[in-house]
């Protein structure tokens, strides 16, 4: 049991590591590249938008019969707005809200009838909470190899104190040794 959670916590840390890398790989590339998605449903009147660009990803949604155009898809843009922030077009914000490079912004453009929301999500946030996992984990294999390092030295494997004299118990910090 306890090696499979072993292998369980290993598999999710080479994981949040991989994500981690593509987030700041991303991240990166929002800088020189604008990349969109959009997804149009004409009868129900509904359109949703993934941007991502300069350091964040903002998405769209508005409905109501709101469609500025009818085709959806991937698109790469070769040149960055000059703005962080891809709002949709019209006046009808009631709230705007941000805070830290997140952002929120709702309304309506239609007076009533196309209610809208859009939201922008930094990449430090996914990229900080993905390497979680693998610094608690770094750490955890430097404790254990400082650890027995110490061990082999005749240290006191919690502070470091040499046991040469006093092999039975740590003098400095009172650990006593296995
Ligand atoms: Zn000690």
């Amino acid at each position: 049991m306890r090696r499979l959670l072993r292998i369980l916590l290993t598999a999710a840390t080479a994981l949040s590591l991989v994500l981690c890398v593509v987030t700041v790989a991303l991240w990166v590339r929002s800088y020189h590249r604008m990349d969109s998605y959009k997804k149009v449903d004409i009868d129900a009147g509904r359109f949703l938008n993934v941007v991502s660009l300069r350091g964040g990803v903002q998405v769209a949604w508005a409905g109501g019969g709101y469609a500025p155009e009818p085709t959806g898809g991937w698109e790469t843009f070769r040149r960055v707005p000059p703005s962080d922030w891809q709002v949709l077009t019209g006046s009808g914000t009631q709230t705007d809200r941000s805070f830290a490079g997140f952002r929120l912004a709702t309304g309506d453009l239609g007076g009533g009838s196309m209610p809208f929301w859009s939201a922008r999500v930094p990449y430090l946030a996914p990229a900080a909470a993905l390497m979680l996992l693998p610094a608690w984990w770094g750490r955890q294999r430097f404790r254990g190899y400082r650890r027995d390092r110490r061990r082999a030295a005749n240290l006191c494997p919690a502070c470091g104190y040499d046991l040469r004299a006093t092999p039975d118990r740590c003098p400095e910090c009172g650990t006593i040794p296995a």
